[in-house]
């Protein structure tokens, strides 16, 4: 198990913010204090690079995998202090020349404090020279087995051998607040996930239609909402009590608009939520042209409901992107688990593929959706959910048997 006492993460689109760097650079650190909590963190600094101090040595496993979750990290690298001078950094190699093990090494220096006597050139040479006398290995440049990287910073002199990607993005909180429908497939949270690597923060909301079917789905998606929240750090799920709007579509309206009026009416519940909770756009899962209800013609007629923005960041994905994507987040297990949606509580036979607005509207005219509208949103039970925490393993729920036959 490989310990570390430092551990530098740098950044990239956060640092080009003009006039906002700072508030973007408070957040980032702000959140990567969050995702290091319960760890003996000792100071997290920024000369140019996120600088974390342990006070006593920890898991870089444990560290990458937090840190893997903030948004706006492009780089982790567990790094060692090894001193302020130069002849630090020689003792330092002397110490530890039986590790450089190979045939050919490469010293790679990057120098961000510009009063260091040497530059990164006379560093890479003079260091370069010395391993080779003591290890007798020889310099390759292209392709070496053996990489030394320096950093020269303000705060001190760095060496580290390798550095994982981060997660990329922009420091959740800093692009505003969304509302994402989740529903406990696979592709919604795929979409949460992308809207907070954009740097919002999310609610969501889940429409379930217990008691016609089981309540597994609500469960099931509380426990993604967790996963998810390892990103932002607390937020709230409402849960929305939707079988007896569906009956009533089913009940009032043409069978086959059925799943457009559906989404019609989620929106419409979804967009009293968001403006309660100070949401500025609502997220969904949809992917262009994937399933009946996500062609061009029924998505528009979906958002003429909407006044706020609808955002659909996997629009563009294909599913083999999309579960790719859901397995790295960790919902994949979760989201594959067998549940009935509300969405095929009711489904029809044969879904219209170019619904337009004028058509549902002469549908709705046999309901009555404001006061659905009203109604749901009060209706809705608000859950607070917190970050799943590190030492748990992603459980998942046990799925329930319908309690209720579908009819
Ligand atoms: P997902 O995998 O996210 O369920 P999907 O490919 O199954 O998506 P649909 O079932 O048509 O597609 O749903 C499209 C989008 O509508 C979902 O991605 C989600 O944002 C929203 N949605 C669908 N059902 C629900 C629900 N029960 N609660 C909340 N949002 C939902
Ligand atoms: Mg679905």
């Amino acid at each position: 198990m490989e310990l570390l006492s430092h551990v530098i993460a740098t950044y990239h689109e956060v640092a080009l913010k003009g006039g906002n760097r700072g508030f973007f650079e408070r957040t980032l650190l702000r959140n990567v204090r969050t995702a290091l909590k319960g760890l003996p963190v000792a100071e997290v600094s920024l000369p140019a690079r996120v600088v974390v101090r342990f006070s006593q040595p920890v898991a870089w496993n444990d560290v990458r995998l937090r840190l893997s979750t903030v948004f706006g990290l492009n780089g982790l690298i567990p790094v060692t202090l090894v001193g302020t001078i130069y002849a630090d950094l020689e003792r330092w190699v002397e110490e530890h020349a039986d590790q450089l093990a190979g045939t050919s090494f490469a010293v790679r220096c990057k120098r961000s404090d510009k009063r260091f006597p040497m530059t990164s050139m006379e560093v890479d040479r003079t260091l370069g020279s010395r391993i080779n006398v003591l290890t007798g290995m020889r310099v390759d440049l292209t392709s070496p087995d053996v990489e030394l990287h320096v950093l020269l910073q303000n705060d001190g002199i760095y060496v580290y051998r390798h550095r994982v990607p981060g997660p990329g993005g922009l420091p959740v909180g800093t692009s505003g607040r969304v509302l994402v429908l989740l529903s406990g497939g696979i592709d919604s949270p795929v979409a949460a996930y992308l809207a907070m690597k954009r740097g919002t923060k999310a609610h969501y909301v889940h429409f379930h239609s217990a008691p016609y079917t089981s309540d597994a789905s609500v469960r099931k998606v509380e426990e993604i909402a967790r996963i998810l929240n390892r990103h932002q750090g607390p937020s709230r799920l409402f849960v929305v009590p939707f079988g007896d709007c569906q009956r009533e579509i089913v009940a009032l309206a043409p069978e086959k608009l059925r799943v457009v009026l559906y989404r019609r009416a989620m929106l419409r519940v979804a967009e009293r939520i968001a403006r309660r909770t100070r949401c500025q756009a609502i997220v969904t899962g949809e992917s262009l042209n994937q399933v009946a209800s996500q062609t061009l013609e029924n998505m528009a007629a979906i958002d003429r409901v909407a006044h706020l923005p609808v955002l659909r960041p996997v629009v563009g994905f294909d599913k083999q992107e999309i579960i790719a994507l859901a397995e790295r987040i960790g919902t994949y297990e979760l989201s594959i688990l067998p549940h009935q949606d509300c969405c095929s509580f009711l489904q029809p036979q044969h879904p219209a593929t170019r619904t337009t607005h004028r058509a549902c509207e002469a549908a709705e005219a046999a309901l009555d959706v404001d006061g659905w509208a009203r109604r749901l949103q009060h209706e809705a039970e608000t859950r607070a959910i917190l970050p799943l925490p590190w030492a748990d393993a992603p459980s998942a729920p046990v799925p329930e048997p319908v309690t209720c036959p579908v009819s």
